[in-house]
């Protein structure tokens, strides 16, 4: 623990499995018990662990906590973690096979792999579970290990936070440095159309919002006096919340950059693929949604009503709430009618994704946010359920493109003042953030011309090459 506290290994966890993703229970990576310990096996392909990054690093070692069946005396006896030494400063550990996948489309990079154990042999204290014994319920006792799941699913979307607001920083920077012919002569910022306005501004209003509901749900996930599950909800709402927010923001964003939004190197699609990668990790947040939802309609316990509980986005989600809770009572099989599945379960992750909102506004509200951004935020919600503001809350279409365009008039003017409030150039840089970024970028590339197939010693542009990129920022 020490060492991996100061960074000297790196740790993974192994619990995917190629044949079992998010049917956990169904894992087939088995610890059989020795005389003298454990005999962890691979025991066909699909049981191989995917994803956790386990190639060996120079100068690093790998451990990781391995989820396998425990066998004793020829019974299973539940699913356990065992700590398990994977690869050292020589490479991998004996009977440990792995083997790299090749990089994910568009994003970070992390040395992402399968991993497969050959009757490894491991001593006694690699079980780092609680009992030999076979489990009452083998299901619980996986959940109670797994629980710091949970944390992840909490903590993984600060990272997406910052990364809206990079995507904010990104499209307002470029928008205001790209210039197109305007009327007559002159030419003008491509930050004058509506067009690019609305995404961009949506995705300051969103870094604002969602970084004033941040220190809410880290107050949360350290509060000890707090139900584990209401944590566990908390948390999944948040991912819900910020992680689908940010992957639609980050693609309107992009387009917007024309071809330049394309290339990973310019940050907003690599933002957009490890957000989509976020989506995924530590609980893929459709099925969350839908075990979530599921549970508080049942009433197995119950999530914080929004503070500021008359606003429009609370009153939407209570209105959301008590809808479906009275679907679930017409329904003769309850939750096991099938009609849950075709009329609740496709509905859970936009109903807790209109309680996150709820949550995030009176955040905002209570943190003193700008108050177009607020409402360029409101906005935003109200949209992705426009009928049920029109039906319930004596919203019109004309009244919501009204509200917009006050919003958006509003903010206009502070739109940098807004993007320095972020503070987020500091950690970053592209080569379309300014003229001289660029023209320094450009001088690094690989340079084709007759004759030569070697770096051009003429600059395609001239300019001072004093500006040192920063190395690609990982979020
Ligand atoms: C960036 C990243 C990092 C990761 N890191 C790790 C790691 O460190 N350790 C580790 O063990 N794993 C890791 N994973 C794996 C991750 O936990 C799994 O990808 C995840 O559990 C989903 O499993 P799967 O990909 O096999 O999808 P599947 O289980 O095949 O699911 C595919 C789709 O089927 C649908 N589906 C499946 N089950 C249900 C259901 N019950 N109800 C409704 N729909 C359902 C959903 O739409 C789901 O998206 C990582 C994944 C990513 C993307």
């Amino acid at each position: 623990m020490d060492q991996g506290l100061k960074g000297e290994v790196i740790g993974n966890l192994l619990l995917t499995e190629v044949g079992h993703g998010l049917d956990i229970m169904r894992l087939e990576t088995t610890a059989t018990k020795t005389h003298d310990g454990f005999i962890l096996h691979t025991s066909h392909p699909r049981a191989a662990k995917i994803m956790p990054p386990t190639t060996p690093i120079p100068g690093f070692s790998k451990v990781a906590a391995v989820m396998a069946k425990l066998i004793v005396d020829g019974e299973a006896r539940g699913i356990h973690p065992f700590l398990v030494p994977i690869s050292d400063e020589r490479g991998m550990r004996p009977g440990i096979t792995s083997r790299r996948l090749p990089p994910r489309s568009g994003s970070s990079p992390v040395d992402f792999a399968i991993t497969s154990f050959h009757e490894v042999h491991l001593p006694s204290y690699a079980f780092v579970g609680l009992s030999y014994d076979k489990p009452e319920n083998a299901q619980s006792l996986l959940h109670k290990y797994l629980w710091r799941i949970g944390l992840g699913t909490a903590t993984l979307p600060i990272h997406v936070i910052n990364g809206i607001g990079i995507i904010a920083t990104i499209g307002a920077d470029y928008s205001y440095r790209r210039h197109v012919q305007g009327k007559g002569d002159s030419s003008v910022t491509i930050m004058s159309f509506r067009t690019q306005q609305l995404p961009i501004l949506r995705a300051i209003a969103s870094a604002h919002v969602f970084k004033a509901w941040w220190p809410r749900i880290v107050r949360c996930m350290m509060d000890m006096d707090v139900d584990p599950r209401i944590k566990h909800g908390v948390g999944v709402v948040f991912k819900a919340t910020v992680g689908r927010m940010t992957a639609i923001l980050a693609r309107e964003v992009g387009e917007r950059l024309g071809a330049q939004g394309l290339f990973g190197h310019n940050f907003v699609a690599q933002i957009e693929n490890d957000t989509r990668g976020m989506n995924i990790a530590e609980g893929d947040i459709v099925v969350l949604s839908i075990r979530l939802f599921s549970e508080l309609l049942l009433e197995r316990y119950t999530l914080p009503t929004p503070d500021h509980d008359s606003s429009l986005l609370a009153r939407h989600w209570l209105h959301i709430f008590a809808k479906y809770m009275s679907v679930l009572s017409s329904l003769p099989g309850g939750h096991r009618d099938a009609r849950f599945n075709s009329l609740i379960l496709p509905r859970s992750e936009a109903a807790l994704i209109a309680l996150g909102q709820a949550y995030a506004y009176a955040a905002a509200l209570d943190a003193g946010v700008p108050q177009p951004l607020i409402d360029i935020f409101q906005l935003h919600a109200l949209q992705a359920d426009e009928g049920w503001y029109i039906e319930n809350a004596g919203w019109t279409q004309a009244l919501i493109v009204e509200g917009e365009d006050k919003a958006i008039q509003d903010a206009l003017p502070h739109i940098t003042g807004y993007v320095d409030l972020l503070d987020l150039r500091k950690h970053f840089t592209v080569p379309i953030r300014s003229d001289e970024t660029w023209d320094a970028w450009i001088l690094k590339l690989k340079t084709h011309s007759h004759g030569s197939d070697e770096r051009n010693s003429t600059p395609i542009v001239a300019a001072p090459n004093t500006l040192s990129l920063k190395p690609s920022a990982r979020l």
